[in-house]
């Protein structure tokens, strides 16, 4: 493995700007049929490093021919469950070779500070493929007595679904790309990959590393462009049989309109808008550290977000004051600086959109109790900021952000269904978090939330455990082995016994 505490030293970045980055299309990179490419932005000094294709519609076909050839014929479909976990094994050995410069890639992409984007998204996704990996060979059927009088033998299997279409987005662009390929190449599918137009770089990288492992040519493609133009067009085609969807809750609503042409398989990771809760009895030091974290981790672009915090009166104030200092303490600054904690939001369009979400808070009466614009420098930074004052109609408390913004509200204790109440009174239902030492209170809790995942006390994802939404936040699980089941189909056989 790379020696991580020398990020930029001695790496040699294999793009240029002046060189689109080509697409990986039936084993080879390939330029778009449309002759332009999309300019790539480093978000912490808002300078262009880099572009790549401007996929199309034409292009997409290309992809999912070949991925249609290499599941229905040549190496792939003969190959086992077994040789399906050695080649992704030796993928995930080589993203792991090649830490250092992931890191340095998603540094650069899309702002997340280095150091973190090598511990959680490159390592983190290497853990992912392996794990994965290892569903391949224990995919199994099931025998089953049949009730009818004849004398039959039956059993299920579990087959790949087909082609699949992974459309991901720019907040995790390569641990959400490793997490969509690893389930479906454990399944046996063959892939079109679209990584988001701005944050293409990781995911083309892994491509060249794709080929290294040896996978077989058609296996994954990767198209690069626009959401409305390639995404669209690998959504809408009809020889995709499953599209696995990570964005927001009006694309995929789109996507479900797409589906419908073939009737495609459809996973959906949408967006949220998920309570944190901190009863009075709650470790305070444990709480404040966690409600910070999740609503600031990834600069506050992340689905699960913690973004409406719910706080007992009776510890209301200590606790905002304190969360507040810890808010005013949090290191902002550019991506591949060692001191950052939180770097620049991904791009100025997403930045500009947190500012105005704050500015029409504050003149609906919203007070701001820490953080605020970054106006002095030329990235797209933005403070962890706290809004205090809130109404349950206000767009800052029923719409996700995407950014490092948190609402803030007391609950008295005899209004424990009250805060049940406005927890679950969203569209979203990604995810939930509470903090408290009363296991009682937490379990009850925990019961009564409508959303796919709560975490109490400062639990930590695991892509061991499903991860999904109810109402608007997706339809289906990811990891655990919820995500790969995704992406098979269940048959019947059964013979009549002679
Ligand atoms: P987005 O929906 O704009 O784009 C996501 C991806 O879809 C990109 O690759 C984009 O190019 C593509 N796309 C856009 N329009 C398309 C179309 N018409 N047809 C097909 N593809 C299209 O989302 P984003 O801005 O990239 O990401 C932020 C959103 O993602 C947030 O809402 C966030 O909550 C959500 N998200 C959800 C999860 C989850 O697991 N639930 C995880 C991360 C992000």
């Amino acid at each position: 493995m790379q020696d991580a505490s020398s990020w930029t030293d001695g790496l040699q970045l294999a793009f240029g700007a002046d060189q689109p980055r080509r697409m990986l299309i039936g084993g080879r990179w390939l330029e778009s049929d449309s002759g332009q490419s999309i300019a790539v932005v480093d978000p912490s000094t808002a300078s262009p490093i880099a572009s790549i294709q401007r996929g199309t519609a034409a292009d997409v076909d290309r992809a999912v021919a070949a991925a249609r050839a290499a599941f229905e014929g040549g190496e792939w479909p003969a190959m086992n469950g077994t040789a399906r976990e050695r080649l992704m094994r030796k993928l995930a050995d080589l993203i792991e070779t090649n830490s250092a410069e992931f890191a340095l890639l998603e540094a650069l992409d899309g702002g997340k500070p280095i150091a973190a984007a090598h511990q959680a998204d490159v390592l983190g996704s290497v853990a992912r493929l392996r794990y994965a990996a290892a569903w391949a060979p224990r995919l199994n059927g099931q025998n089953i007595e049949p009730a009818v009088p004849l004398d039959m033998h039956c059993y299920t299997r579990r087959e790949a679904c087909g082609v699949a279409g992974l459309i991901v987005p720019w907040n995790f662009p390569l641990a959400m790309a490793v997490s969509k390929l690893g389930d479906a190449l454990a399944a046996g599918c063959t892939v079109v990959l679209k990584p988001s137009e701005l944050t293409s770089l990781a995911t083309l990288r892994l491509g060249e590393l794709i080929g290294e492992a040896g996978f077989p040519d058609g296996v994954v493609n990767i198209v690069t462009g626009y959401g409305s133009e390639a995404g669209q067009a690998l959504a809408d085609h009809a020889g995709v049989d499953k599209i696995s969807f990570t964005g927001s809750t009006r694309v995929g609503k789109q996507l479900v309109r797409s589906a419908a042409g073939n009737l495609k398989r459809l996973t959906l990771e949408l967006g949220g808008k998920s309570p944190a809760i901190v009863f009075a009895d709650a470790d305070l030091d444990l709480s404040v550290r966690g409600v910070l974290r999740n609503f600031t981790y990834n600069s506050g672009q992340i689905c699960a977000a913690g973004s409406r915090i719910f706080v007992h009166r009776a510890v209301y104030e200590p606790f905002l004051v304190a969360l507040a200092d810890a808010a005013s303490a949090v290191r902002v600054g550019p991506a591949t600086e060692d001191f950052t904690e939180m770097g620049p939001l991904v791009s100025e369009a997403q930045r500009d959109r947190v500012r105005d979400y704050i500015a029409g808070a504050v003149e609906s009466g919203a007070t701001v109790v820490a953080g605020g614009a970054m106006t002095e420098t030329e990235g797209y930074f933005h403070r962890p900021t706290i809004l205090a004052d809130t109404r349950p109609d206000m767009a800052v408390r029923r719409e996700e952000i995407f950014g490092p913004v948190a609402t803030i509200s007391p609950f008295e204790g005899d209004e424990f269904a009250a805060v049940i109440r406005e927890a679950n009174d969203t569209d979203y239902g990604l995810s939930s978090y509470i903090y408290t030492r009363d296991l009682s209170a937490a379990h009850r809790t925990a019961r009564l939330i409508r959303a796919g995942t709560v975490r109490i006390n400062g639990a930590a994802l695991d892509h061991t455990m499903p991860f999904g939404g109810y109402k608007q936040s997706g339809w289906g699980r990811e990891n655990g082995c919820e995500g790969v089941l995704s992406f098979t189909e269940l048959k019947t056989v059964m013979i009549a016994l002679g």
